[in-house]
């Protein structure tokens, strides 16, 4: 049975040939045999050419994401398995991500050739995010395979409010297998227990892409007075306060994850480590004011830019907290610089800083390009799967 076409707009077919898995609607000719949204399609050239099959939706700007190049496979319950299966692979053979009470994402979307579904995991209990409405159209078939291949303790749903309405998407957040624990769960990152709220989270509950920069900073932190600004439930202060620093100061506007900041300190028996419900530009202003310094900042701030139009206002709030970390830092500090978005590059980060510290008559030495961990992996040939930068200096 042939599957409705969409159909390229001469000499747009590129990217596709190249592997890239979103196909906007400005790239589209014609779309034959009214597809309804979330329906399997094939992709062609204007010349006629199958390039790729993929999933419909006309309310999404990305009208078709593509999963596949093979004209014979379909993409039903089978191509869905061994996709999760490769995915789980990934985390277990190839990372070791296996110790009970482990928390790492499983499935991440382009990354794992799975556009649109994110799942991950906190110890045996699975969060997954829908981004693309066909995905969210097939959740029961996802569960079910998601059951087979983890036999996961429950699976629950989040979805963020901006991709409803960008994807159409229709559900309200909560359990779909099992049930959600009322209280925090506990996991485990580098021997450190932390505790998540998989129900009121922010994000599926946990920062899981920092997992790695976390630990790069603990090994930085000996004896060091840290300040961690937009530390939500305390990630790189606690890890820090582990590795043995002066004293840390963590800061955060959200209550609820100031609350767990705290009983994460307690629950790993560390002191020397504090928590202030502030709004970080302002903090750090008073902190410079006061006379606080320290040795190590890490800025790991909300996604500045969700679009390539925001990506200026972006830039000049980055700009801000750079100005006041090179301000609080003292001599041969150490300055952790974070962006979660795709828009916001290392590349400009780096430029900025550049800038600054010629301006300032600041030595800065970049000693680490850090990126997202390897369980959220980049597809090479979707450029966009690689979202967060995380930037090391030294600084003079
Ligand atoms: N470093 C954390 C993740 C930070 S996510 C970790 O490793 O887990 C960004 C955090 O910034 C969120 O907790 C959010 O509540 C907080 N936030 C956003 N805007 C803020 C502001 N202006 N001032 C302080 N905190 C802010």
């Amino acid at each position: 049975m042939s599957l409705p076409r969409v159909v390229l707009l001469p000499r747009r077919a590129r990217p596709f040939y190249g592997g890239h898995p979103w196909v906007y609607a400005g790239a589209i000719a014609a779309v034959e045999g009214s597809p309804s949204d979330g329906d399997a399609v094939d992709l062609y050239s204007d010349a006629g050419e199958f390039i790729a099959r993929g999933f419909y939706n006309s309310k999404s700007k990305i009208r078709v994401r593509l999963y596949t190049t093979q004209p014979d496979l379909s993409l039903d319950t089978a191509f869905f398995r061994d996709r999760l299966a490769k995915a789980l692979a990934l985390r277990t053979s190839i990372l070791g991500l296996t110790a009970p009470r482990t928390a790492c994402r499983l499935v991440f979307s382009e990354g794992d050739g799975l556009s649109g579904l994110i799942v991950d995991r906190y110890d045996r209990r699975l969060v997954v995010q829908f981004t693309a409405l066909a995905l969210a159209e097939r959740r029961q078939m996802v569960c079910d395979l998601l059951v087979e291949l983890f036999d996961p303790q429950s699976i629950s749903l989040r979805t963020e409010r901006g991709i409803r309405r960008t994807e159409g998407i229709d559900l309200k957040d909560g359990p779909l297998r099992g049930e959600l624990p009322a209280e925090p769960i506990e996991i485990e990152e580098d021997g450190l227990l932390l505790l998540v709220h998989l129900a009121e989270g922010q994000k599926t509950g946990f920062y899981l892409d920092q997992r790695l920069n976390r630990r790069a900073v603990a090994q930085l932190a000996r004896s060091r007075r840290v300040l961690d600004a937009f530390c939500y439930s305390g990630g790189f202060g606690l890890h820090a306060a582990r590795a043995g620093s002066r004293e840390v100061l963590g800061i955060d506007v959200s209550n609820s994850a100031l609350q767990l900041a705290e009983k994460n300190a307690q629950i790993n028996g560390l002191s020397g480590i504090s928590f202030v419900r502030d709004n970080v530009f302002h903090r750090l202003q008073a902190l410079e004011s006061s006379g606080r310094r320290f040795d190590l900042v890490v800025l790991d701030p909300p996604k500045f830019a969700r679009t390539r139009q925001a990506v200026e206002d972006a830039l000049r709030g980055h700009k801000r907290l750079h100005e006041l970390a090179l301000r609080l830092l003292e001599a041969d500090g150490l300055l952790v610089t974070c962006s979660c978005s795709s828009f916001i590059t290392a590349a400009m980060l780096e430029a900025q800083l550049a800038q600054l510290a010629a301006q300032g008559r600041r030595h800065l030495q970049l000693l680490k390009r850090r990126g997202q961990a390897p369980d959220h992996p980049i597809l090479a040939t979707c450029p966009e799967s690689e979202y967060l930068s995380c930037l090391i200096y030294r600084v003079g």
